[in-house]
């Protein structure tokens, strides 16, 4: 099997890489990170302002982590409507779960618009259950939806429609966001990078920001060369745990994911033709998708859990999710079973307690900034969180920088080696909590004691 995810595989030579940093420069603001958190914030500033200097720093290639690898679902913030209301109340809750379905509903002609192509079909998302445990895990993000007037949001499915549209009875019950799409992630990272190019950004490529002075004008350093900038916003996913402020905000977990090769004909005897994307309500939820080629591209979250919080190589490759991916696809689909698997990969996931990102600035560093914690929602949202950084950056009083969201107190997570420890017999007692249930068998008083340490999923369940 091919270890290179497909994505980025499909997109090789489409961006022709930009220059490592080899002099020593000065700028408006320096962003570290040129996933889609740091290209969407490098977009809103110069967009926002033109003529400002913005300089992104990139350690690898601009797209090659998290944004290069994930499942491509393009997600509103209504499956975390109730983190979302504990977090920030009703007003900034719907205002922001509304940005988002904006932004999911805009993507497609913002990426046109540009003369630019990421596959974005909108076909909406199906939060499913394949075993009665799951059963109307979404039951409390529908009743908040119709308490705050947006019934619209998820609409029941039968069993009948379920199976006929997911192509497998194994799928019960669920409920389907229309509004919902699909995209092409690494094309997404190409057209985002080039758009950023366009509009003036600098960008360095393999120039890791190995040194951060918060001195004001604060001071970046790569192995190459530095950047002195007034401004500087850390959009580093797991790898912010090299920030001490940051590193108790989050821990990285795996996320995995295979892919089979183009099978049209096979999705077409299915049914599966309808391009939606379909997760189940595990803690270790599942998630899988078409893409424009007919391949099915089948994921595995809440993966094995990383020391420090930094992910090391090991991330890209994670034996074990992969292996759960694979067992959970064979469930899924076993109509498939002769379709052999042609690639797999894995990445990190910067997993924050309610799974919402945090967002704001250092706290002895006003004129830093930060946006992590998408938690395995990032690829929407990091463009309302672009926004959100752009906005705190040009000091701006506006509902993106004031709302609750921004600069909120979030539950730390402990100290190593307690961290580590704790977090993975709680991750161990999750995955065989929920084999149990996709089994039919009741878990075990252990494990569903355990397991309610274990920080908010993707989508707030029951
Ligand atoms: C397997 C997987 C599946 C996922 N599926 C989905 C999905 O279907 N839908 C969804 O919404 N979200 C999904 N996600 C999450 C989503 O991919 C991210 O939240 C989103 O891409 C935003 O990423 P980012 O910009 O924060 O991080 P990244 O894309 O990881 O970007 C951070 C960048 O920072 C760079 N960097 C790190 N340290 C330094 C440094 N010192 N100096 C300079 N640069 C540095 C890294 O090289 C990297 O390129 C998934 C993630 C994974 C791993």
């Amino acid at each position: 099997m091919q270890t290179r995810s497909q994505w980025l595989t499909d997109v090789a030579g489409d961006l022709p890489p930009f220059p490592q940093l080899r002099q020593q420069i000065t700028a408006d603001a320096a962003i570290i990170g040129g996933g889609f958190v740091g290209l969407w914030t490098a977009i809103a500033l110069k967009t926002l302002e033109p003529n400002l200097r913005v300089v992104l720093l990139e350690a690898d290639a601009c797209g090659g982590g998290a944004s290069g690898l994930n499942g491509g679902f393009v997600m509103s913030w209504w499956p975390k409507i109730g983190s979302l209301l504990r977090a920030c109340g009703d007003d900034d809750a719907v205002w922001l779960a509304d940005q988002t379905t904006q932004a999911v509903l805009e993507l497609g002609d913002y990426l046109a618009q540009h003369g630019l192509d990421a596959n974005y079909r909108r076909s909406g998302w199906l939060w499913t259950a394949t075993t009665q445990a799951h059963t109307g895990a979404w039951h409390a993000a529908l009743a908040a939806t119709q308490r705050l007037g947006r019934d619209e949001v998820f609409q029941a499915l039968s069993p009948q429609e379920l199976a006929q549209r997911t192509g497998s009875a194994v799928h019960i019950a669920g409920v389907f966001e229309a509004i919902n799409a699909t995209v092409h992630p690494a094309k997404l990272g190409v057209a985002l990078a080039k758009i950023a190019k366009t509009l003036g950004v600098e960008i360095y490529e393999h120039s890791g920001v190995t040194a951060l002075e918060r001195s004001r004008p604060a001071r970046l350093v790569t192995a190459g060369g530095s950047v002195t900038a007034a401004h500087v916003v850390i959009a580093t996913n797991a790898w912010a745990a090299s920030v001490p402020e940051l590193k108790h905000k989050f821990v990285c977990v795996g996320s995995a994911i295979v892919a089979t090769p183009p099978i049209p004909e096979r999705l077409a005897a299915i049914g599966w033709t309808g391009g939606e994307s379909i997760s189940d309500s595990q803690a270790t939820v599942t998630y899988y998708r078409t893409t424009h080629t007919g391949r099915i591209i089948f994921g595995k979250g809440g993966g094995r859990l990383y020391y420090t919080g930094e992910p090391g190589e090991g991330v890209f490759q994670d034996p074990v999710g992969i292996r759960e991916a694979i067992a959970d696809f064979r469930r899924v689909y076993p109509m498939l079973a002769d379709v052999e698997l042609e690639r797999h990969w894995s990445g990190p996931i910067d997993r924050t307690y309610d799974s919402l990102p945090v967002l704001g600035s250092l706290p002895d560093a006003s004129h830093i900034f930060y946006g992590i914690g998408w938690s395995g929602n990032g690829v929407n949202p990091s463009r309302i969180g672009g926004r959100i950084l752009a906005g705190l950056v040009l000091g701006r009083r506006e509902r993106w920088t004031e709302n609750r969201l921004v600069n909120r107190k979030v539950r730390s997570f402990p100290p190593e080696p307690l961290r580590y420890l704790g977090g993975s017999l709680v991750r161990g007692a999750m995955a065989r909590k929920d084999r149990s249930e996709i089994a039919g068998r009741p878990p075990s008083y252990l494990d569903r004691t355990l397991a309610r340490f274990a920080p908010a999923g993707l989508e707030d369940k029951k």
